[in-house]
């Protein structure tokens, strides 16, 4: 193929991955040891598997792994990432010198690796809840929490001053899940964000135990707490929603809330099917996110999210026959999960004699992108390097 096709190439926009935890990659392949005949081998005991990856890191690995995740993120066809990041303090819970110190690492190899980032701060204060009481932070857990909701936004306070003199990086605000933070600090943290006009996100209704835990704390589902706290809302993203009644469908269809899936990890980790058609039919949007890591391809995102609707619809009519263009759509809400607006990023140029595309009609890339193109297929991985072919 010569370079001049490489040029002439449709474009389409960059993916939006609005969630990740870049430090999880760390646990590929080690992860995967798991005992055939262990009947809890599951999202809980990964979790003790992520506490373990996550207490030797300090500023400089932080910034070594997000470096090499967000080189990977970059060449596979995202153009920004929202970093959910909840790995705050020193490995006893006592803050860095800077108290940033763990944020601004990730935005430096976000930049490096030549992608735009949205960091997530995420508030995190106990282990859970028990016996009318909330649970103590686990060893594993101590730097990710902070004593109370007042220090949590002062961090947040300076790392947004920071991040106004970095070009590429942005900041929204997250509580990471109503299982780590007691309701008292949702409502700040929404006020927070609404008063600064940030982005919120939050974990929600990944797995069974965490609805019948917030069940016995407070009496009604994580989507209905976050609502009744005034969390969910047009720039607020609900990440994962996978266990949901249709009330919570509703209540997220109503408040305009986004929905993040992370098919590949949440295939992983075996948290059960994201309802796609219901979210469809109710008209959420869905962005998509990487979380864990185990895999960084924004088409194989796409086309495990279309062929799970697939799945889930006993028909081909998933999520791409309505919307016409799936990657496009995914992109659009992911720059608004992320509170881009009208800049959502880079653009990547697709060259068509890939394998994988070679043939197709350019009128039908849009269906092509969903259901067979990998990372392959893009041209210029970096329009700001100038074209180039990408090496594959
Ligand atoms: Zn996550």
């Amino acid at each position: 193929m010569s370079d001049s096709a490489h040029l002439s190439g449709p474009l389409i926009p960059a993916m939006a991955n609005v969630h990740s935890h870049a430090f999880q990659r760390d646990m590929r392949g080690a992860a995967e040891r798991i005992s055939a005949r262990s009947a809890s081998d599951d999202f809980w005991s990964w979790r003790q598997a992520m506490f373990a990856a996550v207490a030797a890191l300090d500023p400089e690995q932080m910034h070594t792994v997000a470096l090499a995740t967000y080189t990977e993120m970059a060449a596979a066809g995202y153009g920004t990432v929202g970093e959910f990041h909840y790995v705050h303090h020193q490995p006893d819970g006592r803050p860095y010198e800077d108290p940033n110190a763990m944020a601004k690492a990730l935005a430096q190899a976000a930049l490096e690796a030549g992608l735009q980032i949205v960091l997530l701060p995420a508030a995190y204060h106990r282990g859970g809840f028990s016996d009318g009481a909330d649970l103590a932070p686990g060893p594993g857990q101590l730097r990710f929490c902070d004593p109370d909701v007042e220090v949590f936004l002062e961090r947040v306070d300076q790392l947004r001053a920071w991040a106004d003199s970095q070009a590429g990086v942005q900041v929204g605000i997250a509580a990471h899940s109503v299982r780590a933070v007691p309701a008292s600090w949702l409502a700040p943290i929404a006020q927070y964000a609404q008063a600064h006009s940030l982005v919120a996100h939050v974990h929600a209704q990944e797995q069974p135990r965490e609805l019948a835990e917030c069940r016995a704390e407070h009496g009604c589902t994580p989507i209905e707490l976050l609502e009744r706290s005034g969390f969910l809302g047009p720039r607020t993203t609900v990440v994962h929603a996978i266990h949901v009644s249709d009330a919570d469908v509703n209540r997220l269809a109503r408040s305009r809330t986004i929905v993040a899936a992370c098919p590949t990890t949440e295939a992983n980790l075996g948290d059960g099917f994201f309802p796609a058609i219901r979210y469809r039919d109710a008209g959420v949007r869905i962005a998509i996110g990487s979380d864990s890591n185990v895999r960084i391809d924004p088409f194989e995102e796409t086309r495990e999210l279309e062929t799970l609707a697939r799945r889930l619809s006993v028909s081909r009519n998933g999520l791409l026959a309505a919307s016409g263009d799936l990657w496009g759509e995914l992109a659009a809400n992911g720059a608004a999960s992320l509170g881009l607006g009208a800049a959502p990023g880079r653009e990547l140029r697709i060259d068509m004699s890939h394998p994988s595309i070679r043939g197709i009609a350019e009128a039908d890339l849009p269906y092509a992108l969903a259901t067979c193109a990998q990372p392959g297929i893009i041209a210029t991985p970096s329009p700001a390097g100038g074209p180039h072919r990408h090496e594959h």
